[in-house]
């Protein structure tokens, strides 16, 4: 059954519409259980109804024309229910109803499943048999799972597309539009420019060519094939330097006679003359020749079709990085794609970035984070998107309300200009706050920081004032080399922030990689990730890489001062003393040298429970604590700060996270010690406006977001912001908290921030 399940989600995935994907699952289910017949019904919201969508083993001339009203017939009961009914005789249940011409009189045998997606009955999956029986548990708990797989493809459909024969986008008067997760906030207007999964062979899209575009096409289908046997060649001879024997090496000579074939090269200049593009060419060939493997019962031949994608791939891989070498970038480029990581960012030429628009990530995902310290519009998490589709296409990102309007209509152009127009006057404004204290009302201030590392754009945070650097982030010159860098190199880079910065302080962090910050010369795999080897816990073990680090930053500060340190991911009380022990090391070796460096304040980030309830002990040894609350939600909530599905859960105004940021300032006030944020939150003016009341000594946060910060500090009296502090104390919920926040703001003056900083 697990075969066939699958092999109906892979057709579903290929198919290029919603109906011909419906089609694809009436007639594979019909086939594949052995029943009579098998239908679709699709709740239309617009109208009320569920309609039938799709059918086989009744009369299909009535798709789209059956339309019940909610709650009517054996269908609407399953959809109200929400949950299987299986009945032996569909025509003596009290609720069935008849419809002349179906076909279903002679149809006894009755299962319907409802299509559920996030909580929402989307539709109803139907099975009949003519033979008068229950169907049995096997039987209901394979629809149950075909439908459970269906319902995100479904309800993406169901979000764009137009199913129901009259495309509801056209009824919205912001014309086409996918919604995702606000990635960072802003307006950009621009054209797709799509990328793709390097050498992802399932993931090619289908191109059609001019007839005039074929030999050009065969042209570099050739050079790539040259290339990737070239590779095979290079590999084998590597193999044999190292010592492999010579039958281990044979596959790679039974790889080279794959590429080197006739018939699998000619079958894919064939595709190619047929007027696909080389890449599809390949695409079409290749799984072909997969399922032919994949097909035999022979288990070695089977493991061949494994052998055969991954050469397909790597032939593709050329195919791909000549294509990107030709990428043309619109002047302004919306990047979209599945997923698009921080090296896809690096491809377009400077300037040119408008916006982002990707189907994975969320708030709290480092594309975000990144998007956001450049100032670039981001919607993430965007389900089911089909980016084949938007390629070339004119799209607005909506980074306020996490939207991407597709082709938009002049009017929708002209009303999104105009938001545009808005928000570089109040940049404007804001500009103005350059240089005036962060300072509320009554004369209470607070130190306003940047975050930098992602993008170590120091010009940026400069011209916005900030005091300083919060968190320097080192995983970047980690991520942009292919072996980790030498204790000169990270000198290098280090004292160049420091000295762009003097006298303001910086405070640098120690690597913190493992979660989601892969180094490609260093891979952690690991079920998961996030609950594995990361931050400290990584670099206590490895003292080699880490004492090196430690010195690099100390031999930067030489006769600038302005250093401070800080280590991720702290555990536990013994933890912290290895790093203090290991950093006395590696600051007695650097003054052995005869370097005359001044010692720096060391601090501990807060971000994982243990940290919230040990802060006081934390802030004994060390000099200052700074929370790193995106980690510190993700732990304290168990969500994923990365999983766009459990996103509507990961919220830094939950009160239990307000409660261990109290809980945090206590701890290291009561051994006067300063303590900062430098998670997103403090980006976030409703945020920090609490985070003020408090008493955080400093909010560390994207420089595009300091102003807005600033600007609302500056607006409000420390008094006012604890009555809303104690206000929100009393809720219970992070929803209600966050609205409260809002109207309070609101009510006095102070929501224009809040749009634009949101
Ligand atoms: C945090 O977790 O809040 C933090 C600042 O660190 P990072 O986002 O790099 O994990
Ligand atoms: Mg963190």
């Amino acid at each position: 059954m697990l075969k066939i399940l699958r092999r109906i989600i892979q057709d579903v995935n290929a198919a290029q519409t919603l109906s011909e994907a419906l089609d694809i699952v009436v007639s594979g289910v019909k086939q594949a259980m052995h029943i009579d017949a098998c239908c679709i019904f699709l709740i239309d919201e617009a109208h009320g109804e569920n309609v039938l969508v799709a059918a086989d083993g009744l009369n299909k001339s009535l798709v789209k024309k059956v339309r019940l009203k909610l709650g009517e017939g054996l269908i609407g009961l399953v959809g109200e229910r929400a949950e299987p009914i299986n009945i032996s005789h569909a025509a003596s249940h009290p609720s069935y109803i008849h419809y002349p011409d179906s076909g279903e009189e002679f149809l006894k045998a009755f299962l319907g499943v409802p299509i559920i997606h996030q909580r929402h009955v989307l539709g109803v999956l139907i099975i009949y048999q003519t033979e008068e029986r229950c169907f049995d548990e096997a039987e209901e708990a394979f629809l149950v799972t075909l439908s459970a797989q269906l319902s995100g493809i479904i309800a993406h459909a169901l979000a764009t597309g137009n199913i129901f024969g009259q495309d509801k986008t056209q009824v919205t008067a912001k014309g086409k539009v996918l919604t995702g997760i606000v990635g960072a906030s802003g307006i950009a207007m621009g054209k797709a420019h799509v990328i793709y999964r390097l050498a992802d062979i399932s993931a090619v899209p289908e191109r059609k060519i001019q007839p005039e575009e074929v030999a050009a096409e065969i042209g570099l289908f050739e050079t790539a094939l040259v290339a990737a046997r070239q590779l095979i060649r290079s590999l084998e001879e590597n193999m044999a330097a190292h010592g492999l024997p010579e039958e281990e090496r044979a596959l790679f000579d039974a790889y080279l006679r794959i590429l080197e074939s006739k018939s699998f090269v000619q079958e894919i200049i064939a595709e190619i003359n047929k007027g696909n593009w080389a890449q599809g060419a390949l695409k079409i060939v290749t799984t072909r020749h997969i399922s032919r493997f994949e097909d035999m019962d022979d288990a070695y031949l089977k493991e061949r079709a494994a052998d055969l994608k991954d050469l397909a791939e790597r032939v593709l891989f050329y195919l791909q990085s000549r294509e990107m070498n030709a990428r043309h970038f619109p002047e302004k480029t919306i990047l979209v794609g599945e997923e698009v990581t921080p090296a896809a960012l690096a491809e377009v030429p400077e300037g040119k970035l408008a916006g982002i628009v990707s189907g994975k990530g969320s708030t709290n995902s480092h594309i975000a984070i990144l998007a956001r310290a450049l100032g670039i519009p981001t919607v993430l998490g965007v389900e089911g998107i089909k980016v084949t589709e938007l390629e070339e296409k004119e799209l607005i990102v909506d980074g306020y309300y996490g939207q991407v309007h597709c082709s938009p209509s002049a009017v929708v152009r002209h009303e999104f200009a105009a938001l545009i127009c808005q928000e570089r006057d109040f940049d404007n404004q804001l500009q103005l706050l350059r240089d005036l204290p962060t300072e509320t009302l009554d004369g209470y201030s607070i130190k306003l920081y940047v975050n930098t590392g992602l993008s170590p754009d120091v010009n940026r945070a400069l011209s916005v004032g900030a005091e300083g650097v919060g968190l320097y982030r080192t995983e970047v010159p980690f991520m942009t080399r292919d072996r980790f860098p030498s204790e000169e190199e990270q000198r290098v880079i280090y004292r160049q922030l420091l000295q762009a910065f003097l006298p303001k302080p910086v405070v640098m962090r120690t690597l913190d990689v493992g979660g989601d910050k892969d180094l490609a010369y260093f891979p952690i795999i690991e079920d998961n990730p996030f609950l594995g080897w990361r931050g400290i816990r990584i670099t206590l073990d490895h003292p080699e890489i880490f004492l090196v680090q430690l010195r690099a930053m100390l031999q930067a500060s030489l006769g600038l001062d302005n250093l401070q340190i800080m280590f991720p991911m702290v555990t536990t009380i013994a933890e912290v003393e290895e790093t203090l022990r290991l950093f006395r090391q590696a600051f007695e070796e650097v003054v052995a040298e005869g370097l005359a460096i001044k010692k720096p304040a060391l601090g501990v980030m807060v971000e994982v429970p243990s940290a919230v309830y040990q802060a006081q002990s934390l802030a004994k040894r060390v000099d200052f604590l700074s929370v790193g609350s995106n980690d510190l939600t993700q732990y304290l909530l168990a969500v994923d700060r990365n999983n766009a599905r459990v996103a509507n859960l990961y919220n830094s105004f939950h009160p239990a996270v307000l409660r261990a940021l109290l809980q945090v300032v206590a701890g290291a006030h009561r051994e006067a010690k300063m303590v900062s944020i430098c998670g997103e939150m403090a980006n976030d003016p409703v945020a920090a406006v609490l985070l003020l009341a408090m008493g955080f000594d400093a909010l560390s946060m994207n420089a595009t977001g300091l102003l807005q910060v600033k600007w609302i500090i500056r607006k409000l009296t420390m008094q006012h912001a604890k009555r809303l502090l104690e206000e929100v104390l009393q809720m219970d919920d992070a929803v209600e908290i966050q609205r409260h926040m809002e109207q309070a703001l609101e009510e006095a003056g102070l929501d224009s921030v809040m749009r634009m900083g949101k």
